[in-house]
């Protein structure tokens, strides 16, 4: 009962997870044809040759089927390989099955996959603790051949779907926190991400330091070459931001033609290099406009501001680099400008 209990609450938490994909548009319905469509990949341990002999055959119409000849080599290949089904005797001779089961249970890597465990009539203590484990269903020996073909398949399903549905929500998370044009974080991202890091910033001391980006002129793109031309700047854009900061740095597109780079543990001095290396990058190299290979010269004005002691806010941080880009723009455009001392 706990075990199937595990299972439903794990699948239904999935399931809504989805049903908020869908619902905010980020997921598509689909069917569940793919569930049976490839065979599994199996992994077995037994050391009894007969009962070894009858798993593998039963189960290789269906699957692609591996042995494990030691206890070593099972966790070994459990934990590298993508199996959708690991089948564990608890009688081994020479290793404890149930410690086995367990190793599986707390390894990352395995913690998902389905157990299918293999007792012998009447050993109901054993049996137990393994359904406790977590081990998710079990095969009374002699093993009846109808029944393995069952139970496995009955495994697979389950499995398939978790993984359906994880993926899903996985893409669903993606789409909810990227920009569609360019691939950056969107606003909403960066606004979570900035507020963690100032709180983190206010704990530690270090300083936080934020660039703000508006494209110069940007308007007269859309309207000389066409949109479209806007879009291809746009990318190239956040390509040249994103591709010339560490990987701490986090780039994001605001909105429109505005970008924004955090810097956590940066200080203003920093800051201010990184800023005039970004603003050489797109004003050092025309931009590609379309197919045709058409270039245009792209510059652009940066703001910048940086988190001052523990009672700092995110708003004040965005306010200061928003004064400074607008100092930039007033004063000529193509250039950096840094909060007032
Ligand atoms: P400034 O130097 O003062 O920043 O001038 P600007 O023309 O860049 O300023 P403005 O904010 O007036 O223009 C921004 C333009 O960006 C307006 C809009 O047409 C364009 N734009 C906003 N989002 C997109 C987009 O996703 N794609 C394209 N192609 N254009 C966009
Ligand atoms: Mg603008
Ligand atoms: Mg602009």
């Amino acid at each position: 009962m706990r075990s199937l209990v595990r299972l439903k609450m794990v699948t239904d938490e999935l399931r809504m997870r989805e049903a908020t994909g869908q619902r905010i548009g980020a997921l598509s319905a689909n069917g569940d044809s793919f569930l049976m469509s490839e065979p599994g990949r199996i992994l077995v341990i037994d050391d009894r040759p007969t009962s070894l002999r009858r798993i593998t055959e039963t189960l290789a119409n269906e699957h692609n089927v591996m042995v494990a000849e030691t206890q070593e080599e099972f966790m070994r290949l459990a934990a590298n390989d993508d199996f959708d089904l690991l089948i564990v005797s608890l009688t081994l001779q020479e290793y404890d099955g149930l410690r086995l089961c367990s190793q599986l249970r707390s390894l990352e890597a395995t913690r998902q996959t389905p157990v299918l465990a293999i007792v012998e009539e009447g050993d109901t203590a054993r049996l137990v603790r393994a359904l406790d484990m977590g081990v998710n269903d079990y095969l009374v020996r002699p093993i009846e051949r109808n029944e393995l073909v069952a139970r496995a398949r009955s495994q697979l399903r389950h499995k398939r779907y978790q993984d359906y549905l994880r993926d899903k929500f996985q893409q669903g998370l993606e789409l909810a926190i990227t920009d569609g044009l360019t691939g950056l974080y969107n606003r909403r991202y960066m606004e979570g991400h900035l507020a963690t890091l100032v709180d983190d910033a206010a704990n530690t001391g270090k300083s936080v330091a934020l660039l703000i980006f508006d494209i110069d002129y940007f308007k007269a793109v859309n309207d000389t070459y066409g949109h479209a031309a806007g879009d291809m700047v746009l990318k190239e854009f956040a390509e040249r931001i994103s591709g010339n900061v560490r990987s701490v740095d986090l780039a994001c597109r605001l909105g429109g033609e505005e970008f924004v780079v955090v810097m956590p543990d940066t200080d203003l001095a920093y800051a201010m290099t990184i800023a005039e290396r970004l603003r050489q990058c797109v004003a050092a190299k025309p931009f590609v406009l379309d197919e045709t290979g058409r270039t245009l010269d792209v510059t652009v004005s940066i703001g910048i501001g940086v988190t001052h002691g523990p009672h700092d806010t995110v708003a004040k941080l965005l306010e200061r680099a928003d004064q400074g880009l607008y100092r930039a723009k007033r004063d000529g455009r193509n250039r950096v400008v840094a909060e007032a001392a």
